[in-house]
């Protein structure tokens, strides 16, 4: 992303003006305070002339150069912020990335002494929405089902998209009988969704596989044993949830 093609909005642009007009004031008193200084040493202090001169100089020629260095900057921390989401979020579901995810999860546990839950979340027979009617109603289908998951957690919890149609929500704090609410109320939110494509409903659900831990542990940990969970409830016919307290 180059700096020069970033737009700026509205925000960015009062920032600008903001922070020129504050150096260029500054300018302005530094150059009256040196004026006066320099008239009082070589003549008899400053006359209105001086003055004049004290003030319009540093605007005419400090001013655009520094609403040009400013505008430059605000460039550069719009531009970074852009990168950093990009960095952080699924680009399609707009859910945390599987890097930051499992980074953020990680860093929790590394800290916490409450209890912990990650959900790993699959969509049910999806190849048959993508063999049916095509990628790109696939991609709307997964986009909507993320969407509900983040809905349905709201603030709560973390929500990552770990790769193709698997997702890990990951909470803190949680007793085992209020994460399988939790857990259930996601899984009946997506099997309530209405998806028409080609105008027809398709049905979409997932299965859920979940651990719960009380005291240290570790994202790959936490992983394997909700992982084991998501194979159970896909066995036991899918559009369920299994789950299982770590020991
Ligand atoms: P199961 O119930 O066992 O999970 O069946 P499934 O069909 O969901 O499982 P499978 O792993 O066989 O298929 C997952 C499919 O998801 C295969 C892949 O093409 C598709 N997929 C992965 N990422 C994307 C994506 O970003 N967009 C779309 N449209 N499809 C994707
Ligand atoms: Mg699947
Ligand atoms: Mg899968």
């Amino acid at each position: 992303m180059h700096g020069a093609r970033t737009t700026l909005g509205r925000r960015a642009w009062m920032r600008v003006y903001r922070i020129t007009s504050l150096l260029t004031a500054i300018a302005v008193i530094m150059s009256i305070i040196v004026t006066n200084v320099i008239m009082e040493t070589f003549s008899q202090g400053i006359n209105i002339q001086g003055l004049m001169v004290s003030i319009v100089m540093p605007i005419l020629l400090g001013g655009p150069s520094i609403a040009l260095f400013t505008f430059r900057n605000e460039q550069l921390r719009v531009a970074n912020e852009q990168l950093q989401t990009l960095a952080t979020y699924d680009w399609m579901t707009s859910c945390l990335n599987r890097g930051a995810f499992t980074h953020k999860v990680t860093r929790i546990l590394e800290t916490t002494t409450l209890s912990a839950a990650l959900l790993v979340v699959d969509v049910d027979h999806f190849k048959s929405i993508n063999d049916n009617h095509g990628h790109d109603r696939g991609d709307d289908a997964l986009r909507l089902i993320a969407g509900t998951l983040r809905e349905t957690m709201g603030d709560r919890a973390l929500v990552g998209r770990l790769g193709g149609e698997e997702f890990g929500i990951f909470l803190t704090s949680i007793s085992p009988a209020d994460l399988a609410r939790i857990a259930e109320r996601l899984r009946a939110a997506v099997a309530r969704l209405a998806f028409v494509t080609d105008g027809v409903g398709c049905p979409l659900s997932i299965s859920i596989g979940g651990t719960i831990v009380r005291g240290k542990s570790d994202f790959r940990a936490l992983y394997r044993l909700a992982d084991m969970q998501l194979y159970e409830a896909k066995a036991a016919g899918r559009d369920r949830v299994s789950l299982i307290e770590a020991a």
